[in-house]
């Protein structure tokens, strides 16, 4: 770190070969680095020294996130020349995270067709905010989203009952409804659910 300091303040050589090989790195962001209080900045991230990356990297992890959780919040505030390639690694070997992998595999995107007419089939999805829950809608025909306030969350049948109400102010009463129970985050299971024929 003393050695970018010195070539920083000395001035970069003209070419890449006179520089110091430990510092050879940091030739491509020469342009970007500046010196505050004496902390070495590549724009607005802290260059780390050698001494202190694997102690970033166990607190970027500290929490076992993947790679690229740990890869968007180290690219915020941090900067080494082979970051990227160490936290990966780092990453790769942790044994929680592999296990958490394993038992929580990622489902692929799955398209669903999309219906004849608007609001024949809509998406719905409770929240709260403040103390008070609603529901957003989405229309698988146009993609269109509304909020609503929702009196009963208690029951999907309140929330059928709310599409019908709202949603249904534009066009007739879905036939289906496709929402999320809100019953508890583990028990969260996809409901699909047919409305009264009209
Ligand atoms: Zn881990």
């Amino acid at each position: 770190m003393q050695a970018l300091k010195n070539t920083f303040l000395i001035g970069w050589p003209d070419t890449k070969d006179q520089v110091p090989l430990t510092v050879r790195d940091y030739w491509n962001f020469r342009e970007e680095l500046t010196l505050n209080n004496g902390v070495l900045f590549k724009n607005q991230r802290i260059i780390i020294p050698h001494c202190l990356r694997s102690e970033m990297i166990a607190r970027l992890h500290s929490s076992h996130l993947g790679t690229e959780a740990c890869l968007r919040k180290a690219r915020d505030r941090i900067f080494w020349p082979d970051m990227t390639t160490q936290i990966k690694e780092a990453v790769a070997k942790c044994e929680v995270w592999a296990e958490y992998q394993t038992a929580n595999p990622q489902q692929p995107m799955q398209t669903h067709k999309i219906p004849e007419r608007p609001w024949t089939r809509v998406g719905a999805d409770p929240f709260s905010l403040h103390s008070k829950d609603y529901i957003v809608l989405v229309d698988y025909y146009s993609d269109f989203v509304e909020v609503d306030l929702l009196k009963n969350t208690n029951s999907v049948f309140g929330v059928r009952h709310t599409v019908g109400v709202s949603a249904c102010n534009i066009l007739p009463v879905p036939s289906k409804v496709q929402c999320k129970r809100r019953v508890s985050r583990k028990s969260r299971e996809e409901l699909v659910q047919e409305s009264p024929a009209r």
